[in-house]
């Protein structure tokens, strides 16, 4: 925790992009986000400078959520595509949060409860198995160096 003043907060703020359960996450400010960015969506989602707050996880579960690709360019979107990924960054989050998160190995929450998500997830960590949508593999590859899982059936 740091205390600061009303510009080095303003500065703060400039670091990170807009996130997924505040305010500012508007349809309209996601577009522009993804506007003329020839990179892989799952990178700008996790670009913490543009969307704050979604982490290796999440990221490759919204996507699966909204059957995209995790390699698509984010300027190739369709607008329901971008659209669909709006609503899938907010369910996906508050899911994972009611759930306290996604735990694999012995941590607890403050009250010594585990994370559920872990469970709930479609293709986290899932590589070879079916999936739970077409029946067809889980395939992993890697994205700026990070795991990341998707079904090349469901996920256009
Ligand atoms: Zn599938």
């Amino acid at each position: 925790m740091k205390l600061v003043d009303n510009n080095e907060l303003a500065a703060i703020k400039t670091r990170f992009g807009i996130e997924p359960l505040q305010n500012n996450f508007t349809l309209a400010n996601l577009k522009k986000v993804f506007a003329n960015r020839r990179v892989p969506i799952k990178s700008i989602l996790m670009n913490q400078q543009k969307i704050s707050g979604i982490g290796n996880i999440y990221a490759s579960e919204i996507l699966f959520a909204a059957r995209v690709k995790p390699t698509r360019l984010a300027e190739s979107l369709t607008a329901q595509e971008i659209s669909k990924i709006f609503q899938a960054s907010k369910t996906i989050l508050k899911n994972a949060i009611k759930h306290r998160g996604t735990t694999f190995s012995d941590y607890v929450d403050a009250s010594g409860k585990k994370g559920g998500f872990s469970k709930l997830l479609k293709v986290y960590e899932r590589e070879g198995d079916s999936c739970r949508v077409c029946g067809g593999k889980i395939e992993n590859m890697k994205i700026s160096g990070r795991s990341t899982y998707f079904c090349p059936k469901c996920q256009k």
